[in-house]
């Protein structure tokens, strides 16, 4: 009875969301006017959203059975004293690096990028789309059940720091409410979409909406253009430094497959891969 009266009201919120959805399925990568013929990054309606929808009655029945467990709520965004606003890298002192994916495709891809993490003793920090949280609520849990960092990359993935102030703040509440709903928390990054760096007005409003600091990043993996995995492993291979930021794609077989080969190269190195959080503590 408890499943029920949670599951209905959100079948109805999916629903609005699905069609919204489709709009932006052409723009995968979180670079402006990224986009790959090859991506993953969301499928068309039909066979796979029928499969998407029975993920989705799963999710929700595992939602609504652990509601009857106590959960913590996720941990809050926090100020890092001695940090710029704008988050490009951790201490150079330190041999740990943070991977941070664009939060959103195919949620089999996820999870094998999550999974792959986790036999390696790996954290993550995953900066999730709201909509994309809206087709799959599940992923909330799943990632932070991993021990990974969650934050916020706004509602619906546009050019945020070319949205007017009212459309850019809905941009990022959009995406709070979702995290917030979902998890009891907002999330403890904010990450503008389809920009490297926010603008100081998208700053201003990422404070206004909770997040002292907004997380760029210093290392561009290029994998959302899929230019096979040898090339996304060689050029963050190349440019991986203590305390780097890498920024990543859910979504693409590139990025899946070269994460182990990463997370092989980082434990010659000596490194480790922290959350986003770790690395600034
Ligand atoms: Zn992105």
């Amino acid at each position: 009875m408890n499943g029920r009266r949670v599951g209905m009201p959100r079948r109805g919120v999916l629903r609005a969301a699905g069609g919204a959805l489709v709009t932006g399925a052409l723009t995968p990568g979180c670079a402006p006017g990224a986009a790959s013929p090859t991506a993953t990054a969301e499928k068309p309606p039909g066979a796979q959203a029928a499969r998407e929808g029975r993920d989705e009655q799963g999710a929700q029945a595992r939602e609504a059975l652990r509601g009857h467990r106590a959960v913590r709520p996720a941990p809050a965004p926090r100020r890092f004293p001695g940090q710029p606003v704008q988050i490009e890298r951790g201490p150079a002192d330190r041999p740990r690096v943070a991977l941070t994916f664009h939060g959103r495709g195919d949620p089999a891809l996820a999870v094998a990028v999550l999974a792959e993490a986790e036999r390696a003793g790996a954290r993550l920090t995953v900066l999730a789309v709201g909509s994309w949280l809206d087709r799959h609520p599940g992923m909330a849990r799943r990632i932070l059940d991993g021990g990974h960092d969650l934050g916020n990359h706004t509602q619906s993935h546009l050019d945020i720091n070319a949205l007017d102030e009212r459309r850019a703040y809905a941009e990022i509440t959009g995406c709070a409410q979702r995290l917030r709903r979902l998890t009891g928390s907002i999330g403890t990054w904010f990450r503008p979409s389809r920009a490297r760096y926010a603008t100081p007005l998208v700053q201003e409003l990422a404070l206004r909406a909770g997040y002292p600091h907004v997380l760029s990043y210093g290392v561009e993996s290029l994998d959302f253009t899929s230019p096979g995995t040898a090339a996304v492993t060689r050029k963050v291979a190349g440019e991986l430094r203590n305390g780097s930021v890498v920024s990543l794609h859910f979504g693409y077989r590139d990025t899946v497959a070269a994460l182990p080969l990463l997370l092989t190269e980082i434990r010659r190195r000596r490194m480790r891969a922290v959350t986003a959080t770790e690395l600034l503590t």
